[in-house]
């Protein structure tokens, strides 16, 4: 029997798709639910019009999870 523990999270904004990095890393098995479509492979038409601002908190969260230096580049 497997001793994998799952969790379920709802919404993969900013704090979803952290937490749920974390968890992965941390052994757990993560099912990630979205309401909206997935926005890299949406067709807007409008585009992407606002700048994105990244803060020293949101850097410590790139790190935390490992993926600052990619995220850099
Ligand atoms: C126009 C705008 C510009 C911004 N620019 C910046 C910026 O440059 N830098 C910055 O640091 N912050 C910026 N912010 C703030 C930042 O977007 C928020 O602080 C951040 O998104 C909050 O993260 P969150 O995960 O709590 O919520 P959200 O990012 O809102 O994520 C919640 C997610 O849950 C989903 N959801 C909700 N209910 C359900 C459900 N029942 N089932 C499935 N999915 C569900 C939603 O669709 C959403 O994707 C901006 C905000 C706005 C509105």
């Amino acid at each position: 029997m497997s001793t994998q523990k799952n969790i379920t999270v709802v919404g993969a904004g900013l704090v979803g798709s952290l937490v749920s990095i974390y968890l992965a890393k941390r052994g757990y098995k993560v099912d990630v639910y979205e309401r909206r479509g997935d926005m890299r492979k949406a067709n807007m038409i409008a585009g992407r019009s606002i700048n994105l601002a990244l803060s020293d908190r949101g850097w410590r969260g790139l790190e935390g999870v490992g993926i600052a230096d990619e995220i850099k580049r």
